[in-house]
């Protein structure tokens, strides 16, 4: 068991990565992190406290990548596989079953809490300052060409997204500024 500082109940002992066990956990996250980013971001806090500048560990939006096979998936902040009831998501998946893509927003408000990614890459500074922004759905759709990390020539999906935006929220549409119509922020 550790605290906010990697401290065991021992002085001058500290526990990192996956045998660490928070106790209690940092805010919204889990006790225990078994990832190789979260590991990475431990030891950074805790060289800092060994080094003489006593840092508590402030991970900010969970996030994590890998690639099984072919493939790919990515998590940005809090995407539960039953959201809660105060939660709802836009999820769009491609019809050849190889990709998806869920944003997951608080009903009350519209802010993003969450990204879920299979088969497509969203550029992680982007989503994490929009998560600490706490960033309306309504902001991330209309700015969704900024998170794609995919390269040239790969298939683009916001329009996707966009249209399933408006489904849902067709009383708040999106808007070009020379109003050609909501396309037009895609091309
Ligand atoms: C199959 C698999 C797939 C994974 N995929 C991903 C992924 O895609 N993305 C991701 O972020 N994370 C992934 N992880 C998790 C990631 O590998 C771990 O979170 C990370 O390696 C933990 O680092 P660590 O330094 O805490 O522990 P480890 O990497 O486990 O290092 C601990 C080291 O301590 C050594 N050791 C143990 N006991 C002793 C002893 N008594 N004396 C001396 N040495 C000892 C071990 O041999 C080991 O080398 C995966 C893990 C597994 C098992």
């Amino acid at each position: 068991m550790i605290n906010e500082y990697f401290e065991t109940n021992i002085p001058g002992v500290y526990a990192i990565g996956d045998c660490a066990q928070f106790d209690p956990p940092i805010a919204g996250r889990k006790p225990v992190e078994q990832v190789w980013y979260t590991g990475r971001m431990h030891g950074e806090a805790v060289a800092k406290t060994i080094c003489g500048q006593r840092t508590a560990y402030r991970p900010g939006p969970w996030f994590n990548s890998a690639k099984f096979f072919d493939m790919e998936y990515q998590v940005y902040g809090d995407i539960n596989a039953k959201p809660d009831d105060t939660v709802d998501c836009l999820y769009w998946q491609h019809e050849d079953g190889q990709k998806s893509i869920r944003i997951a927003y608080e009903k009350a408000g519209g802010t993003v809490v969450g990204f879920n990614l299979m088969g497509i890459r969203y550029r992680h500074e982007v989503c994490d300052q929009w998560l600490r922004q706490g960033t309306s759905i309504k902001e991330v759709i209309k700015n969704l060409k900024k998170a794609n990390f995919d390269p040239e020539f790969f298939d683009r999906h916001e329009k996707q997204l966009l249209e399933l935006y408006h489904e849902k929220f067709s009383h708040d549409p999106i808007e070009s500024k020379h109003n050609h119509g909501f396309l037009a922020l895609f091309n």
